[in-house]
């Protein structure tokens, strides 16, 4: 790997020894040596062709509300997307097009559609994140995903070519996208294909979604769901039946709310969390022979 030099850094987006703990809503993670914020679709591109150039890895973070990050100082660059916003709206025989930049909040397309009355993603009201994690992770609830609203996707690939890729080509499982998962690209924008519904329907849908929130600490600091459902069963379910709620370690706290969700309950570190969260799998393990799979993605943390 070539080491980089400051004279060849896409200058204007890169930032050095970032703090990225405020990145997360866990609130916990090193300092990255090396992070990228574009803000426009050309900075992205310089980006990407540079870590392509250099033959570097990357990670990207959106949101930062489905990652744990390590403490340690972390060398491979960072490309943070929470810079690049924007909606732009097209219409067609009265089906509703949104272009939205990878880093827009899903929050923000959420309050678009109720104010419109555009149907087809009320089942996210209340994921927080942007729409770039909400497509690598193809974000769900309640048997809906996000995937399912996808027209395309533009990525931007290690070395700096930028893709569209309509959504005959991508497969999407249980948070899980065909396109991400290797590294090796990032998500640029994405095309939401939506109906033309009425105002008030659409609003009673995203309330009826973030009331079967109520379970859910959504006042505390965490990541969501920690680990995947096994198949026909609740993680959280396995969880609470082990024993699990109100578990701590250093700072961080098995929810008493929600057994697959742990709280940072003060000067908590991505090594209390990782412990607590490998207790709670050795218990679910003992007690049912039900092997959990992580939920989060992991940053610089290696094989958890
Ligand atoms: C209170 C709470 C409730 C939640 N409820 C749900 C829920 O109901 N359903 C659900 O699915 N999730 C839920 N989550 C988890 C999380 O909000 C979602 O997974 C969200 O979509 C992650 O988006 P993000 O931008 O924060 O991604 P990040 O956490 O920043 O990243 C997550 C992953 O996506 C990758 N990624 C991010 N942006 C890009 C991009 N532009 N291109 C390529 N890869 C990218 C990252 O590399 C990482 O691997 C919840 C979280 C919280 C805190």
């Amino acid at each position: 790997m070539r080491k980089p030099s400051a004279r060849d850094l896409p200058g204007l987006c890169a930032r050095y020894n970032v703090k990225l703990s405020p990145h997360t809503t866990w609130n916990v993670g090193g300092v990255s040596e090396i992070l990228f914020a574009p803000f426009t679709k050309a900075d992205l591109t310089a980006v990407m062709k540079w870590i392509g150039d250099c033959g570097m890895d990357f990670y990207v973070l959106g949101g930062g509300s489905n990652v744990l990050i390590t403490d340690e100082v972390l060398e491979t660059p960072v490309v943070l997307t929470t810079g690049m916003t924007g909606i732009s709206v097209r219409r067609e025989n009265g089906v509703v097009f949104l272009d939205c930049a990878a880093g827009t909040p899903l929050k923000e397309v959420l309050s678009l559609c109720v104010k419109n009355g555009w149907s087809g993603l009320e089942f996210a009201a209340g994921i927080p994140g942007t729409v770039g994690g909400a497509i690598a992770g193809n974000a769900g609830a309640a048997n809906w995903f996000i995937g399912s609203a996808v027209e395309s996707v533009t990525s931007v690939e290690r070395g700096g070519a930028v893709v569209k890729w309509s959504a005959g080509e991508i497969t999407w499982g249980y948070r899980k996208c065909s396109l991400f998962g290797d590294g090796g690209r990032v998500a640029q924008s994405v095309s939401f294909m939506l109906r033309e519904s009425e105002r008030g329907k659409v609003a009673r849908s995203v309330k009826e979604a973030m009331e079967s929130r109520k379970t859910q600490p959504a006042a505390s600091r965490t990541a969501g769901c920690v680990f995947r459902n096994p198949p026909l069963d609740s993680a959280g379910r396995l969880l609470d039946a082990a024993g699990c709620k109100g578990m701590k370690m250093g700072g961080a706290k098995v929810s008493e709310a929600h057994a697959n969700f742990i709280e940072n309950v003060g000067e908590c570190t991505a090594h209390d969390i990782l412990s607590l969260a490998l207790t709670c799998k050795k218990m679910v393990r003992d007690a049912f022979g039900t092997s959990l799979c992580f939920e989060i993605k992991t940053i610089g943390i290696g094989d958890a």
